[in-house]
């Protein structure tokens, strides 16, 4: 048949550039040589030690996406996903605070900020400055947009009135969007997103929840009491925080996808290492034919996994449609998250449900990949809508 040769065909997914390898060779050897160790005191804390989170901003990982002209890494969203999946790997409550800072955060200020909030703010994210992001509050999960924080016009500048809750990084964080209503009879259209800093009057951060699983990610209730905001720190337009919300977690679930790819990475990894060393009736386990095919299996939903995750990040960067394939990668690499790693327990044995061995964590961690950023149920939600209006 004569079909045109003169286009190069489209490349592989999962083939990356020579820089893309680079930069995940890069965070894979810092995940195995810096974070390993301190997982499980991490997770026994829940805590982040300040100086690994130093360490991540030297390593560059916490400004990806902020632009070479902000002291950033001026590099893609493609590269979040990866150095999100390469960390997971080995800690996915890491992943998660790179994940926030980078896809959500950093994200929001990148597309929505004008130059001055971006002169304000990039500069510090990709130095030093952790950010959070604050949607969600006790009576409003999924139905994110029946929010009851409120910020009114006072003495020329607003004064947020209310509490979030589940706020990822909000231990660490120094500056938060936070969403509320200015009109809440205007419904959604009163949303606005505002930049918090954790100084700013009439703010603090609340009790921090004591979790399942990526323990060592705080998680915190946040106050706000009159809490006083200049002007100049709405993130994009009044009344349209509803599509600085939405938008930006279109994309943050590609990262959450990530993150579930990264840890089945990690589960299917241990349990490979551990079936060929642990012997029964005389042989490696790894040699029976009902166990390798296990293996197999969990290897072969992990591929389609992380094909589905790039798919998504790379349709987002070359500026295609993404909304059905990121809800679809987020919904199937959180399954097959928690499979793989429920796969990994079972084959460590009774070894796989103590602290010693890695893989209980994993398990406990692979579950809040189908709540947060969207539950499974809002995910099926969404594509549902694509597909049948
Ligand atoms: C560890 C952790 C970190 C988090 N980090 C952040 C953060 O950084 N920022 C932030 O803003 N939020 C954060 N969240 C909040 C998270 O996004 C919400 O928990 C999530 O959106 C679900 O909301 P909910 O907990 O109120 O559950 P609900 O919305 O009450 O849902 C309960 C159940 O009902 C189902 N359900 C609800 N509505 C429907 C429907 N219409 N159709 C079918 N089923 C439905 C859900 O699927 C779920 O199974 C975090 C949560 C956790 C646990």
């Amino acid at each position: 048949m004569t079909t045109q040769h003169s286009e190069l065909p489209a490349q592989p997914l999962t083939r990356l550039s020579e820089d893309e390898q680079l930069f995940r060779d890069s965070v894979y050897e810092f995940a195995d040589r810096e974070i390993r160790p301190l997982v499980r005191e991490m997770d026994e804390q829940a805590k982040i030690p300040k100086a690994l989170i130093d360490k991540l901003f030297d390593l560059g990982v916490m400004g990806i996406e902020v632009p070479d002209s902000f002291g950033g890494g001026g590099a893609s969203f493609f590269h979040s996903v990866l150095a999100v999946e390469a960390l997971s790997r080995v800690d996915p409550s890491i992943g998660v605070l790179v994940d926030v800072q980078n896809t959500l955060v950093i994200n929001a200020l990148v597309r929505w900020g004008n130059e001055d909030v971006r002169k304000r703010y990039l500069p510090k994210m990709a130095a030093d400055t952790i950010g959070a992001y604050a949607l969600s509050e006790a009576g409003s999960g999924s139905d994110a947009f029946a929010m009851t924080t409120r910020a009114a016009e006072r003495d020329g500048e607003w004064a947020l009135t209310g509490r979030k809750l589940w706020i990822t990084n909000a231990n660490e964080a120094d500056v938060f969007i936070v969403f509320a209503n200015v009109s809440p009879e205007a419904g959604y259209r009163g949303i606005t997103a505002f930049l918090v800093e954790r100084g700013f009057s009439g703010f603090t951060v609340g009790k921090k929840e004591d979790k399942l699983g990526i323990r060592a990610s705080s998680t915190c209730e946040l106050l706000f009491d009159d809490c006083r905001v200049p002007r100049a720190n709405v993130l994009g337009e009044v009344g349209k925080g509803y599509k600085v919300a939405i938008e930006t977690l279109n994309e943050g679930r590609i990262g959450i996808g990530a993150q579930m790819i990264g840890l089945a990475q990690g589960a299917l990894h241990h349990a490979m290492a551990y079936t060929r060393e642990r012997k029964q009736f005389g042989k490696a386990i790894a040699e029976f034919q009902a166990v390798q095919h296990q293996i197999a299996r969990a290897a072969t939903e992990l591929e389609a996994a992380r094909l589905l995750v790039y798919n998504a990040a790379r349709l987002r960067d070359s500026r295609q449609p993404f909304l059905t394939e990121a809800a679809m990668c987020k919904i199937f690499s959180s399954e097959v998250a928690e499979r793989v790693a429920s796969l990994a327990v079972n084959l460590f044995g009774g070894y796989g449900f103590v602290k010693d061995y890695p893989v209980e964590k994993l398990y406990r961690d692979a579950k809040i990949g189908q709540i947060y950023e969207g539950t499974s149920n809002l995910q099926l939600q969404t594509i549902a809508k694509q597909l049948l209006g």
